[in-house]
Formats: C-alpha cells, structure tokens, sequence
C-alpha cells in the first residue's frame, strides 16, 4: 500500500515540475512515507525522520513531508512538537496536503486546496513517475482504502481511518492508464480487499471488479490482496477459476492456529472454519498458490496454543508464511487490555520454529515444479539475472543476455529452493539443441 502511495506522490510531483533527486540531501522536497504496523517498522520511521533535521538546519528552504501511519487520520500536534522541522504531515495514502502546500494560493482556504489537490490526484489516470515510465511491469493499485474491522492487535484502523472502496470507474481509468504505460500485471489492494464494495450500494463486489478489469487489453495478469477468511466468497473462487488472467494466488491469514488465540484476536473464525476454507480455496482453483500471515507470542498465548498454530501451518502446507512476533500498538484492545506477557525470547523461538517448518513446506512444494515448463512474466534484471513469477507468484530467476524484461515466456524450472526458482528458457526453433537433450533411439 505504501508504495502505491508514494508512487502517486512521486507521480504528483512530477506533474508540478520536480524530478527524483539521487540523495536526500540534493533535494528540494523529501518525502517520508512511514508504516507502524509493528514497533521495528516505528522505530525506523523515527530513525529516518531524526537523520532529516540536519538536512533541514543546513538548507532552510527544503520541504520535508511526514506522510503515512505515523501520522495517522486524527491529528499529528504531537508529532508537530516534536519534530518542528517537518513542514508538511499528511495522512496515509493523501498526498492532498504537500502539493496543496507546494502550490499554495494565499488568498485561498489551505484546506479546500488540499481537498482539491487529493480529489484531482485519485481520480483517473495516474501517471507513472519518470523513472517507472515504461519500466514498472507489476504495479499496486489501491481498491479499498482504510479499515473498519477490529483486529484486536491491529493499528491499521486508527491510522488510516475507516474503510473506504474507491469507485469503479477510478479503477478502471488508473488501470488502462496503467497498462498504457507498459504495465502487465496489476495487484488490487485493500487490508480486507475482499470487502470491495460493500460501502457502495449497487457498486460491483471484488468478483465483479475483477470481471471489469479483466476486460482491460494489453492487462496480462491480475493479482489481489489482502483477503480476510470471512469475506471470501464462492463467486470471488469463481472468477478467480474461471478468467485467465487472474492468477491462482490468494493471499489469506490465518494468524493463530488456537480458537482462544483467534477469539482474543478478534479474528471472528475458528482454525477449523480456516481449514475448511483453505481446502475449498484449493478445490475450486486447480493448482493455487495460498499464503498466509501469522503472529506469534500474542498476549496469552500459551506453548500449547501456539503448538496449535504449528500443527495447523504443518497440516495445511501454505506456499507462504509471513510471520510476525507480536508487538504492542499504541491505542489497540490488545495494548489496553492486554499484557504483552509472552518474553521477547519465547517469540523469537517460537518464530524461528515456525520459520524452519515453512523452510521445509515451501522447499517441498516448489520441488514439485523442478523440469515444469511453466509460464514466467518477467520484471527487471537483478544482478546480472532475469526476475520474474509464475502465475503461482513463485520468484524465478533466469540468466540470459536477451532482453526480458515485460515478456511473458514459458521457461524450464532446472532449480528450486524454498524461496526461490532458477529456470532458463526453452530452446527456439533453429537453436543448436545440447547433445545432453538429444534422446537417441536404441
Ligand atoms: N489487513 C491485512 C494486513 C495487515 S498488516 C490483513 O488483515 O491481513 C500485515 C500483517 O502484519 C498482519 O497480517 C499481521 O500478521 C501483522 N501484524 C499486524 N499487527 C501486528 C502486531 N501488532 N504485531 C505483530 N504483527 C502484526
């Protein structure tokens, strides 16, 4: 989510003139977008900020923004107080506020500028940052906005205000503006994105959108996320079956295997109904991919609770895990009610287990894939090798001197690891073949 929306800041200050500057202290404007779902990613949002003031004492005329969580939907004085030489705080996902204070007309309400600018900059077309023009072969494209459940751990609702679904025709035009400038995968995004909708009456469900977006040419691949068990429907397995270019992926946490865990979670399902879903999930659509997310060491949870988290994540074998150790948020049930009572140790062991059991899981599932021919969509060159995924979302790598990048090619899988795949491509037509692949008749 966040780098959709420093992408659209980029974007809107592109359109006023400015370019991406190499180093922080070169530029006019630095923006800091900030994310505090866990204390380790506060910590370096602080860490970042503090290492801004001398940029901003050596050159008075710079802009700072603070942007994101950190400073949240409900007022930031505090945060003004403490870091005085921020100029500009914006909320999650609004650049409204820095270029309403970079082209501020006096004589005008700051506010209804802002207002303006944040209206003009989600509407329709986005134009792609200079840099990505052309390059970006998988982009992020917000669909839902904000978050209205309860996750009794979960800072996301307080910092980035209620749900909100953005309008289809929004979505679609941001789309083809999209693919327009060389995009072939697009990722819809919501925290429960499988909610799409249901805050506009007669407005299309995911299901629908993703029949709307199908329908976009030159779009090769769609993806979404974040999914929430109880709002996946049969209708979304259906169109995710069924439309060839939605890739079978679905990204669905579970965060705790134990029904007392979930319940003090507030999660609203038990390991049983998540089971359950995961086995439909994987009925309807033949070979997808399904990750997961899971917290560890929330507070109370006992050795044998979390042993039900192992058991559930070795049962149903994910693609994916990411794991988390628990960390009080600020203003959450969980920090109110709550004590954080298991040690920083135990989470880390507890993590670590988990990590090694994923190892294995991920390393057994992608082996499978070893001498496939599989269908790659290729990004960019890192080091030297091709990165692309399959359809499953598995990383690929490939080494080659053509030029990849944005081509969607079948290629061999000759490695795979828990992580990662190295694949080469397929021989073309007038291509010596290897003596090794000649298979001679006796
Ligand atoms: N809305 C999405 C993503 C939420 S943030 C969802 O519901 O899945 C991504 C992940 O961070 C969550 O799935 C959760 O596993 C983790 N997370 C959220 N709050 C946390 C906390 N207080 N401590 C540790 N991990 C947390």
């Amino acid at each position: 989510m966040n780098v959709a929306d420093s992408q659209r800041v980029a974007s809107a200050l592109e359109q006023l003139g400015y370019h991406a500057a190499e180093k922080a202290r070169q530029a006019d404007v630095i923006v800091l977008n900030t994310c505090v779902v866990r204390q380790s990613a506060e910590d370096k949002a602080y860490g970042y900020l503090s290492s801004l003031k001398p940029l901003k004492t050596n050159n008075p005329n710079l802009t700072i923004n603070l942007m994101g969580c950190l400073v949240g939907v409900k007022g930031y004085e505090h945060l003004q107080k403490q870091f005085p030489y921020v100029d500009v705080f914006s909320p999650p996902s609004d650049p409204g506020p820095l270029i309403a204070h970079l082209t501020q007309d006096e004589s005008r309400d700051l506010e209804q500028q802002e207002t303006e600018a944040r209206f003009a900059l989600m509407d329709g077309d986005l134009v792609l940052p200079d840099e990505e023009k052309g390059n970006l072969v998988a982009a992020f494209v917000p669909v839902v906005l904000g978050c209205s459940h309860a996750c009794t751990y979960c800072i996301i609702p307080y910092r980035r205000g209620i749900e909100r679904s953005r309008p289809v025709g929004q979505i679609v035009a941001e789309v083809r503006s999209l693919v327009a400038q060389g995009v072939k995968e697009i990722t819809l995004l919501g925290q429960i994105v499988d909610r799409y909708g249901k805050d506009i009456p007669d407005g299309p469900n995911l299901a629908q959108l993703l029949h709307i977006i199908h329908d976009v040419e030159g779009l090769e691949r769609i993806r979404f996320l974040t999914s929430h068990p109880n709002w996946m429907t049969d209708e979304l397995l259906d169109a995710v079956a069924e439309l060839p270019k939605v890739m079978p992926h679905i990204e669905v946490p579970v965060q705790a295997g134990h029904d007392q865990v979930l319940e003090n979670m507030k999660r609203a399902y038990t390991a049983d109904d998540y089971r359950k879903l995961v086995n439909q999930i994987r009925g309807r659509i033949p070979g997808v991919s399904i990750a997961t997310d899971i917290i560890v060491g929330f507070p109370g949870e006992t050795a044998e609770q979390y042993q039900a988290t192992y058991d559930l994540l070795a049962e149903l074998k994910m693609d994916v895990a990411h794991l988390a150790r628990y960390s009080t948020r600020p203003g959450t049930v969980a920090d109110r009610r709550m004590e954080d009572d298991v040690t920083d140790e135990e989470k880390w062991r507890r993590f670590r287990e988990l990590e090694a059991l994923q190892e294995s899981i991920a390393a057994e599932i992608n082996a499978a894939y070893l001498g496939e021919t599989v269908p790659v969509l290729f990004e960019e060159k890192v080091r030297g090798r091709w990165k692309g995924r399959t359809e499953t979302n598995k990383l690929v790598f490939v080494e080659s001197d053509q030029d990849l990048h944005g081509q969607l090619i079948p290629v061999q899988i000759t490695w795979t690891g828990p992580w990662s795949m190295q694949a080469r491509l397929p021989a073309t037509p007038g291509d010596a073949v290897p003596l090794d692949m000649v298979s001679i008749a006796p």
